[in-house]
């Protein structure tokens, strides 16, 4: 294998560029070439390639975003699409790739090799650590820093006022984000999309703090009743209970990366380009208790990863 691309795609997270970086020098030592595609599969589709060395990626390690960019790519999901996309990869004489992202991008990395014949590894890209195989992806961490130090400064507001504050923070389908933040801002209630919320409940957590005290819920985006609005909503209509509302949305994407996303991302890289020289391929390379994993792409998605029991439970006891 002489020449291996990289692209970064969905949703941008904090660590990509490490990661990127990682790749191109990592490629360096092994004699392999490093191709950059820019703008994730809409990229491949277009034929953006544009080789890489260390001076492209000098001085990137600590940025936040992708510049390799990133896009969501709807005719790459439509099997022309990724002919096109297989003719370019070709053409440019590309022997394996490495695709950064969430599970939609694992979706079209696995149909590349399943329609293709391209040999392809997944790396997990993703603020909301929802992938299976990894403990944890990259972004993750910075993004639940970013969250909290957000939260922190609500809760002074909240604190100062004697107000309730529903907080939400990202996670279509998975809680992590919440569960962590909720328990190391010391919310008073924490609603994941895994777990019903359930609004009596709730009313009586606000009851038992006090009406005109500070409380803080952390809401998951993904939470079945409609995220912070939605419970905020129900709450009033049912107990005639007003609340502040507050979305951190894109924030918790952006910023530069913190340490451990930055040896997360670097680890990942280095052990990607290495996945694709044994002959390994359909595969997501992650991190299980310090050790690199080599999981078929389809269990990332197939399989759910639930928020550890011992999180939830702690978030119990501590509220
Ligand atoms: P993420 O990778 O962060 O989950 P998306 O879900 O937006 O982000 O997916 C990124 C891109 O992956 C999409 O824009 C699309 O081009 C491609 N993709 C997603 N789902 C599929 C699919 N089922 N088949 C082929 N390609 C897909």
């Amino acid at each position: 294998m002489k020449r291996i691309a990289v692209f970064t795609s969905g949703g941008d997270a904090p660590g990509m560029n490490a990661h990127v970086r990682a790749i191109e020098r990592t490629g360096e030592k092994r004699g392999v070439e490093v191709i950059g595609i820019i703008g994730g599969y809409s990229g491949m589709i277009l034929g953006h390639f544009e080789v890489l060395d260390r001076f492209r990626t000098a001085n990137i390690i600590d940025r936040g975003g992708t510049v390799l960019k990133t896009s969501r790519c709807p005719e790459f999901e439509e099997v022309e699409g990724r002919i096109k996309a297989a003719h370019e990869i070709r053409k440019h004489g590309v022997d394996g790739i490495i695709a950064c992202g969430g599970d939609g991008t694992f979706h079209g990395a696995h149909c590349m090799w399943q329609e293709h014949g391209i040999p392809i590894v997944g790396t997990p890209g993703t603020i909301d650590n929802d992938l299976w195989g990894t403990d944890f992806t990259i972004g993750y961490d910075t993004a639940i820093n970013t969250a909290a130090q957000a939260i922190d400064k609500i809760r002074d507001t909240a604190d100062s006022h004697g107000r309730l504050f529903f907080i939400e923070v990202m996670g279509r389908h998975a809680g992590f984000i919440a569960m962590d933040v909720g328990i190391a801002c010391g919310a008073e209630y924490v609603a994941v999309p895994e777990t019903l919320t359930d609004i009596d409940e709730l009313y009586q957590r606000i009851l038992t703090q006090g009406l005109d005290k500070r409380t803080v819920v952390i809401v998951g985006e993904g939470d079945e009743l409609g995220g912070a609005m939605g419970i905020s909503k129900k709450l009033e209509e049912r107990y005639g209970v007003s609340s502040k509302i507050s979305i951190l949305g894109h924030i918790q994407r952006g910023g530069s990366p913190t340490v451990r996303d930055r040896v997360l991302a670097s680890r990942l890289g280095a052990a990607s380009i290495d996945a694709l020289l044994e002959g390994k391929t359909d595969i997501m390379v992650g991190e299980m208790s310090g050790q690199i994993t080599h999981v078929p792409l389809e269990k990332t998605w197939v399989e759910r990863k639930p928020v550890p029991s011992y999180l939830t439970d702690l978030a119990y006891i501590l509220v």
